[in-house]
């Protein structure tokens, strides 16, 4: 069965097209400034680079289809061995607790959920419509970055508002990277040998955009990232969690409207806006090498903030089996492992500096007497997704 998984932003595609049989990656690639003029790189049989123009997503999409096809660089003889299409949906509201086949209903509740996320769904949305267009009757199915933390008790997803608000509005929390904290949860439980069900496992996927993720008995329980991306830790560019009091009182001193406030926290903040180097982790870290300070106080901050959260879920799980690292940073920074993993001896954590000095690939990097055990899983949403869109095709 091959699967192929599209993730649309506003003007790009990625795409991988997954055999299920062995799970291998027979291609992928990424299409870029949809809209603007667009560029497509593709990796199968053989590479390929091409600056072609692509109007719209429908565009893009029939590019990939072709490069698919192609003789030289593709890995399909027709379309038809394309058995399902599985699309990254970021925003599923309260309606998706799970990922579902696309039908006319389940577009609309999507769509519904325009609102909660402007910046994703609409083009989540037009992806899905350009498959159906030129890949008719090939099943279409959505996996939500917000399904998996469906399962948390309304003392973690509710903020204390009047409840009418939530009601009317939907204003709760949602949670994001559902896809990838449910991924490295499984595969944390393979790698410990212990049913997912017997385990409480803390997930940190630490990118660009960062989460941390209570995952009780195999559930989310808690999360960090609320009714949008904003909340939680600090991260690349945004803020995180803060004093609400702060937006008004930022817009009556700097004289800017509320929605330049969001700007700022969205995009000027995080450890970009308390360094003023970068969002970039690494240039963070070089800078702190050459001794800048504030490059240091926005790391020190970060690696804090994912400790004080990650102890707030051994809190709410009264303990913790394994302390996960995945994403960018959680992959690939032993520094920051280390950093963060400092703070949790009380849960009788510790580092083996010697099996924490690896990158990009599994461990466990626990001393071997650890009571909890600390684990780097990178993480693979694309999989993640082609595995819930097999599993709907059965
Ligand atoms: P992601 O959003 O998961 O792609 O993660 C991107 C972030 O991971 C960026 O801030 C990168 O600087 C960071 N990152 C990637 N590789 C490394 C590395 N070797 N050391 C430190 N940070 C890294």
């Amino acid at each position: 069965m091959k699967i192929l998984v599209v993730n649309c932003g506003s003007s790009s595609l990625k795409y991988q097209l997954i055999d299920m049989e062995g799970e291998r990656v027979l291609a992928k690639g990424l299409c870029e400034r949809i809209g603007i003029d667009g560029r497509l790189k593709h990796s199968g049989k053989a590479e390929y680079t091409a600056d072609v123009g692509m109007k719209n997503h429908t565009d893009a999409i029939r590019l990939v289809l072709n490069a698919l096809l192609n003789k030289e660089y593709g890995v399909l003889n027709s379309i038809s061995e394309v058995n399902a299409v599985g699309h990254r949906v970021v925003h599923g509201g309260e309606y998706f607790s799970q990922s579902v086949i696309v039908t006319d209903e389940v577009e609309k509740a999507i769509e519904a959920c325009y609102d909660l996320a402007p910046l994703h769904n609409p083009p989540n949305l037009i992806g899905v419509r350009a498959c159906e267009e030129l890949m008719p009757g090939v099943p279409q199915a959505a996996v939500f970055d917000t399904a998996f933390h469906q399962t948390m008790p309304p003392k973690a997803y509710l903020y204390a508002i009047p409840y009418e608000l939530y009601e009317k509005h939907k204003i709760r929390k949602y949670g994001f990277h559902g896809t990838s904290h449910k991924y490295v949860a499984q595969r944390a439980a393979v790698m410990l040998r212990r049913p997912l069900e017997s385990l409480k496992i803390i997930t940190c996927h630490l990118g660009n955009g960062a989460s941390v993720c209570a995952v009780e008995y195999g559930k989310s329980v808690d999360t960090s990232m609320g009714l949008t991306p904003l909340e939680g830790l600090a991260m690349g560019t945004r803020s995180g969690s803060l004093d609400p009091a702060i937006i008004a009182f930022l817009v009556e001193k700097e004289r800017i409207t509320v929605k330049d406030a969001e700007n700022i926290l969205n995009k000027k903040s995080g450890v970009l806006g308390l360094s003023g180097v970068s969002s970039d982790f690494r240039d963070i870290e070089d800078a702190k090498r050459q001794g800048n300070t504030r490059a240091a106080i926005a790391l020190d901050l970060f690696h804090y903030r994912v400790a004080k959260t990650a102890g707030e879920y051994a809190a709410a799980m009264n303990g913790a089996d394994a302390v996960v690292f995945t994403a960018g940073l959680g992959e690939n920074s032993m520094s920051s492992r280390a950093a963060v993993c400092a703070y949790l001896g009380y849960l009788g954590l510790q580092v083996d500096e010697r099996k924490n000095n690896t990158r990009g690939k599994e461990a466990d990097f626990a001393t071997d007497d650890s009571k909890t055990r600390a684990l780097v899983i990178p993480t693979n949403e694309e999989l993640m997704i082609a595995r819930d869109t097999a599993a709907l095709l059965a």
